[in-house]
């Protein structure tokens, strides 16, 4: 009897392990990276927002501007790991991408994906806004790119060279 519960163990972490190595070969199939907000150009967003201070802290990320409603697209194909409301990003959707990164998406003005969904790259999931601390600034996507390994304060990376990539000049 005692056997048989050791062995149904094994059997579902083998599953496990498993199901998980395909989930990430998955993701990991299909890396392209583009511009998280519908149509933005290089005009939309500074080559320096990385690091300017804010009250009470530093600004980690871009703000990309455009018209309140504009399609948030997904950056990356990955899995949502969060959406929900925060104090300071207001509406706000968490990918985690192909390589890893936590892709974060704020001051949406609609939220329109769900908890553990595999977004595709380019797939719409909310609407820019400017919910949360961003209430008194002009509608922008605040977008973060945030290293999983090591996970800590300043594990943040600068979002321009990725966005200069993406861009559609
Ligand atoms: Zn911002």
């Amino acid at each position: 009897m005692r056997r048989k519960i050791k062995i149904s163990f094994l059997v579902f972490f083998v599953i496990l392990g498993l199901s998980l190595a395909l989930l990430l070969a998955y993701i990991q199939a299909d890396a392209r990276f583009i511009m998280p907000v519908k149509n933005a150009s290089r005009n939309d967003y500074s080559q320096k927002s990385m690091g300017s201070p804010r009250v009470g802290h530093k600004h980690q990320g871009s703000d990309i501007f455009a018209k309140k409603g504009t399609p948030v697209l997904s950056a990356t194909r990955g899995i949502v790991i969060y959406n929900g409301i925060l104090k300071l990003g207001g509406k706000v959707v968490l990918v985690l991408g192909p390589d890893f990164k936590m892709y974060y998406f704020a001051h949406l003005d609609t939220i329109m994906t769900t908890k553990l969904h595999m977004v595709e790259v380019g797939e719409q999931i909310g609407e820019v806004g400017n919910t949360g601390n961003a209430k008194s600034t002009p509608a922008h996507l605040h977008f973060s790119i945030r290293n999983f390994f090591p996970y800590k304060q300043g594990s943040y990376e600068d979002p321009v060279p990725f966005l200069n990539k993406a861009s559609r000049r």
